[in-house]
């Protein structure tokens, strides 16, 4: 795939790229006053949620229709580009019928391959910017699948956006980071511009600063951040909305760091890390070779692959070691714990030899 790096030639000259907005389109003088507030602070992209998947019925399910006019008067009086989520081939009828500039696809909505296949069939031969936000599971092929549905339609101002992803395990985050997951997919795909939302991340406006500053650092291209005049009235999101004013002290604080060309030091630095992986990958086929070798011991002694107390051991005892050295417990369990799936892995094949 190939994208448009460049999603707004006539606004996105330097880093970030700001979206922000209302988690949802409430009122019109909700819509107006925020959207003449965040123009003011120099904002050029307006965000609104029209429809509002909730998790629950009963809830606010967005304003529909009447608010993509709120939209369209956003664009008429601040000249602000505007950008709302479809979920649906009418979302996307609608939208396009009330002039919205860019769409975006909701988390929910990229882990349903129907959903998007027939928002994809309804953008066909359309060139509109399309973000793509991450699917709520952490599952990077599906959210490149849900980026090739969308590419497939023939759109090339495609981007992505980073919203974190659902766990069960209680954090700090309404959705965990997992940064290694949208890092993979700039890797594969360079040229694809990825946004982040620290508010979906988040949840909680005090982490915003943090989060940002940490896409900056990763190189992403834009930032979209809930916004609202009054945030203690919002509808829906309301524990992570911050005011235009807020918004604007968050964004002048932000560290924008922009060299792309590598330093002497800096090449120095990264030839110790190549240097440094060689070893480790030799030290590991190293240890493969002995576990190979302990494999046919236990062959030859009638003794099972997996000896849990063993195991069990090596990880108490690496972990007490890895925390005295600096590193996380957490880590080095994660590690290990790959090492010993490689290895049994590696047992299994040479029994499976010593059958034939
Ligand atoms: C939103 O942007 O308000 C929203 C519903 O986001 P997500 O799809 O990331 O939950
Ligand atoms: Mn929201």
């Amino acid at each position: 795939m190939n994208f448009e790096s460049i999603l707004f030639p006539e606004i996105d000259d330097k880093r970030p790229l700001v979206i922000s907005g209302p988690c949802s389109a409430e009122t019109e003088e909700q819509v107006m006053t925020t959207a003449k507030e965040l123009s003011a602070a120099g904002v050029k992209i307006f965000r609104a949620g029209v429809w509002k998947p909730r998790t629950k019925p009963g809830g606010f399910e967005g304003v529909g229709i009447p608010a993509l006019k709120w939209l369209q008067q956003v664009k008429k009086e601040t000249g602000m580009y505007t950008a709302t989520e479809v979920a649906t081939e009418k979302h996307v009828y609608e939208a396009l019928k009330h002039g919205v500039d860019i769409l975006w696809i909701g988390a929910r909505t990229t882990a349903n391959p129907f959903a998007v296949q027939e928002i994809a069939n309804a953008l066909q031969g359309i060139d509109i910017p399309v973000l793509i936000k991450n699917p709520v599971n952490p599952d990077l092929e599906l959210w490149i699948g849900a980026i090739e549905r969308i590419y497939n339609a023939g759109l090339r101002k495609l981007g992505v956006i980073h919203r974190g992803f659902s766990s069960s395990d209680k954090t700090i985050y309404r959705n965990m980071p997992q940064w290694h997951i949208p890092i993979e997919l700039k890797r594969r795909f360079p040229t694809l511009p990825i946004i982040c939302d620290p508010s979906h991340i988040s949840g909680r406006c005090d982490l915003l600063l943090k989060i940002s500053q940490q896409a900056m650092d990763l190189n992403y291209y834009g930032l979209i951040i809930e916004s609202h005049h009054s945030p203690d009235d919002a509808w829906s999101d309301k524990n992570q909305q911050i005011t235009p004013s807020i918004l604007e002290e968050l964004l002048n604080t932000l560290i924008i760091r922009n060299t792309v060309q590598t330093t002497e030091n800096l090449s120095e630095l990264r030839s110790q890390i190549d240097e440094l992986d060689n070893e480790l990958l030799q030290l590991l086929s190293k240890r493969m070779r002995v576990s190979r070798e302990i494999g046919q011991y236990k062959i030859e002694h009638n003794m099972p692959i997996l000896q849990t107390i063993r195991y069990d051991h090596i990880l108490n005892d690496r972990v007490k070691q890895a925390k005295s050295m600096d590193m996380s417990g957490e880590f080095i369990k994660q590690v290990l714990e790959s090492i010993h799936s490689e290895s049994v892995r590696q047992q299994m094949v040479v029994m499976e030899k010593n059958k034939k």
